[in-house]
């Protein structure tokens, strides 16, 4: 029996970046033909751009991957660039499909577009319950503006779309680059290049405290494909993450213990905490997947990203 993606013509933007290689990866083992347009073609912030290029490509499932992002350090040095890119691709990509009569719209959203200062684990129905946290401001209300054009989309031109919530991602590919990376890619380089150099610390930032969810990539690929298949309401965000919190002291001490490196661990306080929770629910997702949830443990995640990163040290630190 032909599978649901086979011969399926799919366009992935950010198909080159960290989540959106894995995505190609997988979509490509199941059949599907999977166009990636790469920012020397087109454009995405430029609205002809992104229509010639859906034109050229006939698209059934397009999924918007494509962003300008990085860790807590950028959303303070760079907060207009992730303001102006992400929102005028979002605008232009939405308005790009509906023109050239793209099936589905998936679009990739952010757990930070969700209000910054709640409590316990975030559900979709919060979306709108509050500001986002000062932190994320830009790069979160950017992508919550792609939900509020889904919406209005399907409503006046009856385009279909849905719209994923994503935690924290990290694994091979990630940015590496201390500039830009999250916390798990940057505490690797860190506990990795201490364990070179035998350095007697490594430091950490904040007070250890916040609590983040953290999903293997290539999970997050399996479950963004998933939903694209199965997941239609355009109304109701899809969280996806793997609803377990961890502390930022936590995730420190098991990249430690993962990693070898046997030197101290110091807390720089005049760095930013963030919000000091980020955790998703995710009893939607598990229902609207049958049941799946995300099979990789942190540890083991751990564990296979720090061999990467050992094994590919001078391409990732210098990719992006
Ligand atoms: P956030 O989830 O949007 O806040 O982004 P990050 O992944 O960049 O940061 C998550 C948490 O990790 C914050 O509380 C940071 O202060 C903390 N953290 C600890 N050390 C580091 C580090 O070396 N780099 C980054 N980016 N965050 C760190």
């Amino acid at each position: 029996m032909k599978g649901f993606w086979a011969d399926k013509k799919v366009t992935v933007t950010g198909g080159a970046g960290f989540l959106g290689q894995h995505m190609v990866k997988r979509l490509e083992r199941m059949g599907a033909q999977v166009y990636v347009p790469r920012q020397r073609d087109y454009n995405l912030t430029a609205l002809d751009a992104c229509v010639t290029c859906l034109l050229e490509h006939p698209t059934e499932i397009l999924i918007h991957a494509a962003a300008y992002y990085g860790g807590i350090g950028i959303n303070v040095t760079q907060p207009a660039t992730l303001y102006y890119r992400n929102l005028v691709m979002g605008a232009n990509i939405y308005e790009a499909a509906r023109l050239a009569k793209v099936g589905k719209v998936v679009a990739i959203g952010t757990a930070c577009s969700y209000p910054g200062y709640l409590e316990g684990h975030l559900k979709e129905e919060d979306l709108w319950a509050g500001p986002c946290h000062a932190s994320v401001v830009n790069y979160g209300l950017t992508k919550k503006m792609l939900a509020v054009q889904g919406v209005a989309y399907k409503k006046q031109y009856g385009l279909d779309s849905i719209h994923l919530i994503l935690t924290n991602l990290y694994g091979p590919g990630d940015s590496y680059n201390p500039d830009r990376s999250h916390v798990v890619a940057a505490l690797v380089r860190k506990w990795v290049e201490a364990e070179a150099a035998n350095t007697p610390s490594v430091e950490v930032w904040g007070t250890g405290k916040p609590v983040r969810e953290f999903i293997y990539v290539e999970d997050c690929a399996d479950a963004i494909i998933l939903a694209a298949q199965s997941y239609n309401d355009v109304n109701t965000p899809l969280n996806i993450g793997t609803g377990v919190g961890t502390t930022i002291r936590e995730l420190a001490e098991t990249v430690h213990d993962v990693s070898g490196y046997r030197g101290k661990m110091t807390w720089n306080t005049d760095k930013p905490d963030g919000a000091m929770m980020k955790v998703l629910d995710t009893t939607r997702l598990t229902a609207a997947l049958g049941g799946w949830t995300p099979p990789t443990s942190l540890r083991e995640g751990l564990n296979k990203t720090i061999d990467w990163y050992r094994a590919n040290k001078a391409m990732a630190d210098t990719k992006w």
